[in-house]
């Protein structure tokens, strides 16, 4: 639409959108219909039924493509159907190498899902010696990876990690849900895939579930197209136009998230009940460089483990004011999750242990309140959970 190549602010609000024709409309109407009126048949303005193509849908992954400096991108009904459509569209026995530390539902779908179509490997993608050698006895034809990953915050190197799969042909995926577009944008890194759960930081007020892929190679995304078009997993005209309308806000969000989320985790280090924290800003985070490297920022997300057990936990929880105590992540208002509990029951409680979900571990999705109502919250809490 524009003639000058746009920067990432201006092109969240001018890309895919542009005012109505008709009227001169500035933001969009919801095309809320589900079939359009054919000159003769065969011919149309490239709308037939809303399963396969809709205005809002058309807007909204216009701009996600810019974005994320893709070529092709489609939007869905969830992040897991965006993830389903992905592993569906491979060739049957195919071989995936996945991070060992996903997102739970992920987690979830490959093992209990599509377990008997494809063939899942577990590996933790921060050892790259490991993902080498899995990438070289086992040919995959995907490797799925999560940085930051979800709760530990662990960062992988896309950069590498995604040059070692080119050698093997195996294609990289980005699950980019955490950081989002603002502060990292996969393709540009040399993954092939990217992927968000749109229900998080890109619409980022906790009112729409949705999800979108975006990719470059035109094979690969026909075939997506055409299994999105077979199984209907659309995201409704109304929910497109509301991440639209969210993700207008997502640079300023993004840098509210991060401001607020570097002053607690600073003063949750500094805390005599807090054993540790995790966030990729902290020098001590043990990907801090690589973070520093292939992300323009740090994110929303903290997780830290109280000096505690369970039961502090659980007060703790309990005793939060201004934080909600909810599962899900990346809207304004702060959440406050408990792994082992909550967004992580489906892992098996040996790989949870394992992975070092535990039970004083507790996640932070910090919203944009003002900073200091959220660190007073906190310190409220942690007095209550230690009483
Ligand atoms: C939430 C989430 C998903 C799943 O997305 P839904 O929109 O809930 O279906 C996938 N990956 C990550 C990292 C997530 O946080």
């Amino acid at each position: 639409m524009s003639k000058k190549k746009l920067n990432i602010e201006s092109i969240l609000i001018h890309t895919g959108g542009y005012p109505e024709k008709e009227t001169g409309a500035i933001i969009a109407p919801i095309y809320q219909t589900s079939t359009y009126v054919q000159e003769s048949p065969g011919k149309h303005k490239g709308y037939e039924y809303t399963r396969c193509h809709n205005p809002n849908r058309t807007r909204l992954e216009e701009c996600l493509t810019e974005l994320e400096g893709g070529k092709y991108a489609m939007v869905t009904s969830s992040g897991m159907s965006a993830i389903s459509l992905i592993i569906q569209a491979l060739p049957k026995g195919s071989t995936i190498l996945c991070g060992d530390d996903t997102y739970g539902g992920t987690f979830r779908l490959f093992t209990n899902v599509y377990q008997n179509l494809h063939k899942f490997i577990f590996v933790d993608t921060t050892n790259s010696e490991k993902v080498a050698s899995l990438l070289k006895k086992h040919k995959p034809e995907l490797l799925w990876l999560e940085t930051p990953t979800n709760p530990l915050l662990k960062i992988t190197d896309i950069q590498k990690i995604s040059s070692l799969a080119k050698k093997t042909r195996t294609l990289t995926v980005v699950d980019n849900t955490f950081m989002g577009p603002y502060f990292q944008r996969p393709l540009t890194l040399g993954a092939d895939i990217v992927v968000h759960s749109m229900t998080k930081f890109i619409n980022g007020h906790s009112d729409v579930v949705a999800g979108c892929i975006i990719l470059k190679d035109k094979s690969f995304y026909d075939k997506l197209w055409y299994l999105h078009k077979c199984i209907g997993p659309n995201l409704s005209p109304f929910d497109a136009w509301l991440v639209q309308r969210g993700l207008k806000t997502l640079a300023v969000r993004m840098r509210a998230h991060q401001e607020n989320a570097f002053y607690l985790a600073e003063y949750l280090s500094n805390h005599p009940k807090v054993e540790r924290v995790i966030y990729p800003g902290l020098s001590g985070h043990p990907e801090h460089k690589i973070a520093k490297k292939q992300m323009s920022g740090f994110g929303g997300m903290i997780t830290f483990f109280l000096k505690g057990g369970l039961e502090q936990s659980k007060k703790l929880l309990e005793s939060m004011e201004v934080f909600f105590l909810a599962e899900s992540l990346g809207g304004v208002e702060s959440l406050i999750d408990h792994p082992a509990i909550m967004t992580h029951a489906a892992v098996p409680l040996t790989e949870r242990l394992k992975l070092g979900i535990t039970d004083n571990l507790i996640r932070l999705s910090v919203g944009i309140e003002n900073k200091d109502d959220l660190k007073d919250d906190l310190k409220q809490a942690l007095i209550k959970a230690f009483k």
